[in-house]
């Protein structure tokens, strides 16, 4: 909520000043990253205190990647996950309302870890929470990280940067007062170390969509556009030939079942250009049927085998 955004330098040259932050000499310094830290320096030329020693090209890539509240995605469109939304409620959206009560033994953690596999609403939960705590929410992938430090360093070297720099932020947070909150995504939960999963205390396993989740997930997509009919016996069969299925296996279901009455419309000779929506025939069983033979399930049992143990072991059960 105090998030004060960068307030563009009068235009005076920096360029000294951003490499003695960097350390190092002007020409290590590439020209977006100078741009990026002129940016962020305040009306007096200077950057702020706290960005002084951090990796400049860590800050550019920071600044590239604020997302601003989605406002596509709130609480009610993410399918089950019940347990998931509880605990972030109480970890982010109530000591946000209430700070007063908030505090000492009741301060929130600081470090939420969302695991599983792929597809299944992590990211979405971390736009949500930034819409629901009206919060400024930074994507950083760790690829997008990576790749930029790869062109000079090893995978290995640029990836313990990487958790180091992590790190080291996080120990800032644990010290000041500002309303910080890291929300770390993986579908690998076992690669991470004994110091990263110190830092993240809450560690909430984000599973493959029940039964109830799959069916929300078909109604709410056809309903937004209108192609809603099938009936609760069929999509208790669309559910039962989706187990296994991501959330985003789902989409993806319902976006080539929604092509059929499209591609059949076109097979009785109507020209694309000259169709109407009314030529159409809403998405029946048969649709999903045939689209189950082209869109397969993304996530294998063994695969989620690993994430139950690791849940079982270092996750936040209840
Ligand atoms: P990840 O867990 O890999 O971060 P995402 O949150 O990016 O997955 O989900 C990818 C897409 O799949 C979403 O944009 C959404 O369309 C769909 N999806 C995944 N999980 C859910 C869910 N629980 N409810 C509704 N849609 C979902």
């Amino acid at each position: 909520g105090n998030f004060v955004p960068p307030i563009r330098s009068n235009g005076g040259n920096n360029g000294n000043m951003t490499t003695r932050v960097a350390g190092k000499s002007d020409d290590a310094v590439d020209d977006s990253t100078r741009r990026c830290l002129e940016m962020l320096c305040g009306p007096d030329g200077e950057l702020p205190e706290k960005l002084r020693n951090l990796e400049p090209r860590l800050i550019e890539h920071v600044s590239n990647e604020i997302m601003d509240r989605d406002p596509n995605v709130r609480w009610d469109d993410i399918a089950g996950l019940e347990h998931a939304k509880k605990c972030v409620t109480e970890m982010v959206i109530w000591p946000l309302l209430r700070p007063d009560i908030f505090k000492g033994c009741r301060s929130p953690g600081r470090g939420l870890l969302l695991f599983g596999p792929p597809g299944t609403g992590k990211t979405m939960i971390g736009k949500a929470i930034a819409g629901e705590a009206k919060a400024t929410f930074f994507y950083i992938s760790a690829s997008s990280l990576t790749s930029k430090w790869r062109k000079s360093e090893g995978e290995h070297e640029s990836s313990r940067r990487l958790k180091t720099q992590f790190l080291i932020e996080m120990e800032g947070f644990d010290s000041g007062n500002e309303q910080i909150l890291l929300i770390g995504a993986t579908n690998r939960p076992q690669e991470l170390d004994e110091a990263a999963r110190r830092r993240l205390t809450k560690r909430l396993y984000i599973p493959l969509p029940s039964s109830e989740a799959r069916a929300w997930i078909v109604r709410n997509l056809l309903e937004k556009d209108g192609l809603f009919k099938l009936s609760k016996e069929e999509i208790d069969t669309i559910c039962n030939l989706t187990e296994g299925y991501s959330g985003s296996d789902m989409k993806n279901l319902v976006k080539d079942a929604s092509m059929g009455p499209l591609r059949e419309a076109l097979k009785q000779g109507i020209e694309i250009t000259k169709l109407r929506k009314e030529d159409m025939r809403p998405v029946t069983l048969e649709d999903f049927e045939k689209a189950l033979q082209e869109v397969r399930p993304s996530v294998s049992m063994s695969e989620l085998g690993t994430y139950d143990e690791w849940n079982k072991q270092f996750g936040s059960l209840s």
